[in-house]
């Protein structure tokens, strides 16, 4: 994966850190800036260079002016145009290209999102440039560290294009602070592209809890929990004891315990909080792809010997139908 060996001078490196442009694509929704979508900024960071942030939808003025205020952004493209707002990649493409092309950006950066997945290989695949998804670490401007095999193994790689269309893993990026920069703001090119494709409807789970994704605690429940109702009864008063988000195993979403954006793993949302508590689930890799990152990891599983344990930093051995509500009750007083 790494087709040249040997360290590049430092001060080669800093030369080409001056000509370095990132493009940070940032994400809104309903006029509000994802603050997950800042940690593109973070990126763009490490890499050294100048930053221009990329943000586009119907009444973008509020957004891009946020925008302008985050830290380390020096320039601000906004897009003004209703066609942009929910980020369908498929009219959002021509869009960023044409504005990669006017800027003439060396680095495009974009969250490992469902937004970033959607728009990203189109983008690379407009610029024939090699797709470098869910980044975890920067090693230089060409060279990226990604996991692989959920998880089990860590690819370093080297990407030789003008353009680097890159993803990052959201967890290995915080935001970049959100005040403190005073970028300017500038139009940009649409190509308002005729697509086939045409935003219908969503349906989006509205819940009070924190955002999985981004919450600081997570309680999360597996296929040991039986049912829907019992899912509801034992793990959302200990989600509401603690202040956390509710996440799930695949099986648990599967069976109809919990919906399925509360997933958790390789196919599901990848979370990183300050404590990580599960109950009733066993430690598939699929889900420790999601999970392991976690700062403390507390598990309760009936079995000694379920492969939760192997991870957890604190283990509970019982029946998470007497020990979960026993906790909850604890952690009320
Ligand atoms: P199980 O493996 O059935 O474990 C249930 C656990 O509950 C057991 O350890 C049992 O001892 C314990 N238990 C039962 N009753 C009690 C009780 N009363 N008290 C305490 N403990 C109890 N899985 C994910 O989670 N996320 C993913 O994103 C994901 N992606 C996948 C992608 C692919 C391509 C594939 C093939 C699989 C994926 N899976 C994923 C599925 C994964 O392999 C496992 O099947 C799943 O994680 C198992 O969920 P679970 O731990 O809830 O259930």
């Amino acid at each position: 994966l790494r087709p040249r060996a040997g360290p590049t001078p430092v001060a080669s490196l800093s030369a080409l850190a001056r000509l370095l442009s990132s493009l940070a694509v940032l994400e809104q929704r309903e006029g509000k800036l994802l603050g997950g979508s800042l940690g593109t900024v973070t990126a763009a960071q490490k890499l050294g260079g100048s930053i221009t942030a990329f943000i586009a939808g119907g009444n973008i003025k509020a957004v891009a002016e946020e925008a302008a205020k985050v830290a380390g952004v020096e320039k601000v493209i906004a897009i003004d145009n209703v066609a942009y707002d929910k980020g369908l990649p498929e009219n959002y493409a021509p869009l960023l290209v044409e504005n990669i092309k006017k800027g003439g950006f060396t680095h495009i950066i974009a969250g490992h999102t469902a937004f970033g997945k959607g728009l990203m290989p189109r983008v690379a695949a407009l610029l024939d440039s090699q797709q470098i998804s869910d980044i975890t670490a920067i090693e230089d401007e060409k060279t990226f560290v990604r996991p692989v095999y959920a998880g089990n193994a860590i690819a370093t790689v080297e990407s030789s294009d003008d353009i680097k269309i890159i993803t990052i893993r959201g967890t290995a990026f915080p935001a970049a602070a959100a005040e403190g920069g005073s970028a300017t703001l500038e139009d940009g090119v649409d190509p308002k592209s005729e697509t086939s494709t045409e935003w219908v409807s969503e349906n989006l789970a509205k819940s009070d809890r924190p955002d999985l994704a981004t919450a600081s605690k997570v309680v999360s429940g597996g296929r040991g929990l039986k049912s829907k109702e019992e899912f509801d009864r034992v793990m959302l008063p200990l989600a509401d004891a603690l202040g956390a988000a509710v996440g799930a195993s695949r099986a648990a979403v599967d069976s109809g315990y919990a919906d399925n954006s509360l997933q958790v793993g390789q196919t599901g949302k990848v979370v990183a909080p300050q404590l990580y508590l599960c109950a009733g689930i066993s430690g598939a890799i699929q889900h420790l792809a999601g999970m392991k990152d976690s700062k403390v990891i507390a598990a309760i599983n009936k079995d000694p010997d379920a492969p939760i344990f192997q991870v957890a930093d604190v283990g509970l051995v019982g029946d998470l139908f007497e020990k979960v509500p026993e906790l909850t009750k604890k952690l009320k007083k």
